[in-house]
């Protein structure tokens, strides 16, 4: 009987280890906050000061976020895709959306980071799709 009791109890303790075990590594997941995912955009994609000389463009370009004319000395970032767009426009829309160009979807991010953020991002709840997202935004900038 009193080995019965021991084994049970034995069992139990093991079952909390491990539950506690368990929440620990759950907390230690390599996920990144929205301060360390910015500074991955900066490393990735420094923060420009305007020029049309510098980018040697003919025209002026307009930035497909605010859908305005971006002019000369204002902050920009220029994506690999040489998509260049305002940088807070950029900013809020890579954290709303995801870490693509707005344009072409281009990733702004290597997958690595993409994928820790992403975890953290799905822990706060979001059902709804990218595509709703874009007709959100479609509806708020476009006419
Ligand atoms: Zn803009
Ligand atoms: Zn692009």
């Amino acid at each position: 009987m009193a080995i019965v009791f021991l084994s049970l109890l034995l069992l139990e303790i093991v079952i909390l280890i491990r539950s506690v075990i368990g929440s620990t590594l759950k907390s230690d997941k390599p996920i990144i906050s929205t301060t360390q995912y910015l500074r991955h955009i900066e490393e990735k994609n420094p923060t420009i000061s305007y020029s049309k000389q510098l980018m040697r463009q003919q025209d002026s370009i307009e930035c497909a976020v605010c859908l305005s004319e971006i002019s000369e000395g204002e902050s920009v970032r220029k994506l690999i895709c040489k998509h260049t767009f305002h940088k807070d426009c950029l900013d809020e829309w890579l954290q709303k959306c995801l870490a693509t160009c707005p344009l072409c979807r281009a990733k702004v991010l290597p997958d690595e980071i993409l994928a820790k953020y992403d975890r953290m991002q799905s822990q706060i709840e979001y059902d709804g799709s990218d595509e709703e997202m874009i007709f959100m935004l479609s509806a708020l900038y476009g006419d």
